[in-house]
């Protein structure tokens, strides 16, 4: 007699934990009838435990993944297995609304679902639990740091200047670019280009006003390339670019096009006009050369040759003997 009422007893604090305790908590038979739902279920569906008690989880949520918690729910009831997911694989199996004011920025709650079946006192398992956790938090912590590397990543390959990327990062494209020649064969053209008598315009107008001339140069060839090319700021006052799929003479139109480009430029700074040229060598691959910095050496080749003969112009590797 006391056994029994004192089973009852703590049958009730069972009961009570079941409703206070911070996760979800669901009972379902094998026709995925729900048995029990617990306050969390309710505060967090706005559906009381006495609305959906045995009715078919399905049926109350038709917005859950059916044919995946069905399977995961199935293999848990034939093997008597648990089974688990997290929010990387799914990110929530009810959708559910985030209240939590440290993650406010997320607007569902992500959960991490455990599946564990019940066995009644003769073995046989005819119930399954589901155990919903709120892991909102872990969750939008984990998707900062993802973002907060990948910028940091995109920063360590981006002149902080110009915004092009830096010579580093470029000098590991180029490689690769020459590599990809190796196997395709399709042209790529390097032109690599140089402001002329930048020394010039730093001595007459002030460094400040030398950095403002680079950073128009630098928005200027960003203006004028491809999604496909790779710019970049290789030095000082030089900068660097791919054009893929392209042979010398084709790349020759871009490079004239931003020449003219840079010449048409007109840099205010400081109540002053400033007006500069460029000059540039180009270089189309070549089954010759035998790294990538050989292929960007004979640009620069080209671009001394354009220095040599007047600046202001365009010179191919090709052209010189
Ligand atoms: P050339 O036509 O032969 O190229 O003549 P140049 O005067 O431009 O000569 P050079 O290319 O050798 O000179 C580069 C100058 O650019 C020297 C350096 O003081 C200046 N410079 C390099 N980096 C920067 C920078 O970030 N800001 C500024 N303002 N000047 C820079
Ligand atoms: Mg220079
Ligand atoms: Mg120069």
């Amino acid at each position: 007699m006391s056994d029994a009422s004192l089973d009852l007893k703590e049958f009730h604090w069972l009961m009570d934990m079941i409703q206070s305790v911070d996760v979800g908590l669901i009972v379902m038979d094998k026709n995925y009838q729900i048995m029990v739902w617990n306050s969390f279920m309710e505060n967090h569906s706005n559906r009381s435990s006495e609305l959906v008690r045995s009715k078919v989880l399905f049926d109350i949520f038709p917005d859950t993944p059916l044919a995946w918690i069905r399977k995961k729910i199935d293999s848990s009831f034939l093997l008597k297995n648990r089974a688990f997911s997290t929010w990387e694989e799914r990110p929530y199996l009810f959708k559910f609304n985030n209240y939590r004011p440290i993650t406010g920025s997320e607007t569902f709650m992500y959960q991490n679902v455990s599946i564990i079946p019940l066995s009644s006192v003769n073995g046989d398992i005819n119930h399954v639990c589901l155990i919903i956790y709120d892991v909102t938090d872990i969750a939008s912590q984990r998707k900062e740091l993802h973002l907060m590397n990948a910028k940091l990543e995109q920063l360590s390959h981006t002149d902080a200047m110009t915004a092009l990327n830096n010579r580093g990062y470029w000098e590991e494209r180029l490689l690769s670019e020459y590599k990809r020649f190796g196997r395709d064969h399709n042209p790529r053209t390097v032109v690599i280009f140089d402001i002329d008598h930048f020394k010039l315009v730093n001595d007459t107008y002030g460094h400040q006003a030398g950095d403002e001339v680079i950073r128009k140069v630098a928005k200027t060839l960003q203006n004028n390339q491809r999604e496909t090319d790779i710019s970049g700021r290789y030095g000082g006052e030089e900068f660097v670019i791919i054009l893929t799929n392209v042979s010398e003479r084709n790349g020759r139109i871009f490079s004239e096009r931003l020449r003219k480009n840079i010449e048409s430029l007109t840099i205010k700074y400081d109540n002053t006009e400033i007006k500069v040229t460029v000059s540039l060598g180009l270089a189309e691959t070549n089954e010759e050369d035998e790294s990538e910095l050989a292929w960007l050496n004979r640009a620069d080749t080209a671009l001394y040759h354009a220095k040599d003969s007047g600046r202001n112009q365009s010179v191919l590797f090709s052209t010189i003997s």
